[in-house]
């Protein structure tokens, strides 16, 4: 049913009320502008309350030092216009982050590696003080509204959005200007099924292919299911023709599609990005980092030496994990021989166990869904946005915020730092742009 609700006509609409969204909205109106926003989702920022475990990784202040900043923590995000993160950093980084919450009422902590989280640890308290200073602000919040088309005019009002409400009824709404806030592709459940790019995609504008960020890894293994649940701090490697490129530490894990953890999910773009346009990418796993290929060799030679009366297998108990023996041996082609003793080990065996334990390379096929991961690489293409201020080249008065644009970020606070910077300077631009035409 089609109801025509033209008495709805706010100066600013922002599609979507996730982080870029509830930032956008809190700026426009500080700055004096009518805003409203549209969400999909029955309440305010569903993806937020399932960030950083439950605990919102709100930010990450290790970039926060030095003389510029905002360089430091451009280096920290990924887009195919290289370069363009960092004339929305300049506006709002890091500091301005903990100084706006703090304005909001939500004072931060900083826990490991520099990453920061709302001192309730609790990521609920995100959308909560953002729901308190809407209210204080009086910004209306059309809930249960999903955007299906928009449609721009050359007179006023210049935007129609046509919102289907949870009753299927569809109705049209009208603004000056328009926010498209609307996400990326992950976690579908919180509301962004792709719809935003489907919006300005009618519009002219470009979308670059997204896949997974922040995601684990499909390996091509046969013993996948005897490593599955294996945990180690090692480094991993991603190879691409022959060359490294990333590398990550830390506690990795072994699961019975592939690989996790905090390393994989940080190198995981790079290998997706690839993967997409046909690359034939392999992992290289280092489950002993802190020895030089020639400081295992050493240990291992002396260890056999004074251990030759065990079994192969036995040998490597207290070294590596208990799970992982069996694997080490079909390896090395001795699986069958239970009995074989350290001081039979043949020298072409011996070298099979060093490549495994320094250099264990893996094919990667493929990586988890979006449902699993964590941002989107790839989106709307950030040429056609203008830098600084996100404002779109090919329609005058839409602006872009936040994950649905080519910009995604490490783990570690970053990609929601995207939204938050991003979300204030579409919002301050617009403010510009408004006294400048008055
Ligand atoms: C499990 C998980 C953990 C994460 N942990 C962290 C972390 O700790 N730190 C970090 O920095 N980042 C983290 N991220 C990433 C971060 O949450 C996102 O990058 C960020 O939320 C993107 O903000 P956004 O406003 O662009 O999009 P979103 O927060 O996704 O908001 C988009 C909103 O638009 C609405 N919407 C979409 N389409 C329509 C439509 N057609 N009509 C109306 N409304 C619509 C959606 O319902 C949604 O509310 C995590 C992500 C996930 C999935």
């Amino acid at each position: 049913m089609y109801k025509d609700q033209t008495s709805k006509h706010h100066e600013l609409f922002i599609i979507g009320g996730g982080a870029a969204g509830l930032m956008a909205a809190v700026t426009a109106r500080d700055q004096g502008i009518d805003t409203a926003i549209i969400e999909s989702n029955d309440r305010l920022g569903k993806k937020i309350i399932t960030t950083g475990n439950g605990r919102c990784n709100i930010t990450n202040q290790s970039t926060a030092t030095g003389t510029d900043e905002a360089a430091a923590l451009s280096r920290k995000y990924h887009s195919n216009q290289e370069g363009f993160p960092i004339h929305v950093l300049r506006q709002f980084g890091v500091r301005q982050t903990i100084e706006f919450f703090s304005s909001l009422g939500l004072p931060f902590v900083s826990l490991e590696n520099g990453r920061m989280y709302p001192m309730s640890l609790q990521a609920a308290s995100v959308p909560g003080v953002f729901k308190l200073a809407l209210e204080d602000r009086n910004v209306p919040v059309y809930y249960k509204h999903k955007v299906l088309d928009v449609t721009v005019s050359a007179g006023h009002p210049r935007f129609a959005i046509t919102c289907q409400t949870e009753t299927e009824e569809q109705v049209v709404y009208t603004s000056d200007y328009l926010f498209l806030c609307a996400g990326g592709l992950t976690a579908p459940k919180t509301g962004t099924d792709g719809s935003g790019y489907t919006l300005v995609q009618r519009l002219g504008h470009t979308l670059i292919n997204p896949v997974p960020g922040i995601v684990q890894l499909k390996l091509d293994y046969p013993y996948l299911k005897e490593l599955s649940g294996i945990k180690f701090e090692g480094e991993a490697h991603v190879i691409v023709n022959n060359e490294v490129i990333r590398t990550e530490s830390g506690e990795i894990l072994f699961t019975d599609y592939g690989i996790s953890g905090p390393p994989i999910l940080q190198l995981s773009r790079k290998a997706a990005y690839n993967l997409g346009i046909g690359e034939s990418v392999t992992l290289s796993v280092d489950l002993m980092p802190e020895r030089t290929e020639e400081e295992l060799i050493d240990f291992l030679e002396i260890h056999w030496g004074i251990f030759g009366h065990r079994t192969v297998a036995d040998s490597f108990v207290g070294i590596v994990s208990k799970k992982l023996i069996p694997v080490l041996l079909k390896e090395a082609g001795i699986d069958q021989q239970l009995h074989l003793l350290c001081q039979d080990l043949s020298w072409k065996t011996k070298k099979i166990f060093y490549r495994i334990l320094k250099r264990w390379e893996f094919k990667v096929t493929d990586t988890n869904s979006f449902t699993n991961a964590q941002t989107t690489a790839g989106g709307i293409d950030t040429t056609e946005l203008i830098e600084g201020t996100l404002e779109s080249k090919l329609v005058p008065g839409l602006y872009l915020a936040g994950e649905v644009m080519d910009v995604d970020g490490d783990c570690g606070g970053y990609n929601l730092q995207w939204a938050w910077s991003s979300g204030y300077a579409a919002a301050m631009a617009l403010a510009k742009r408004r006294v400048s035409a008055t």
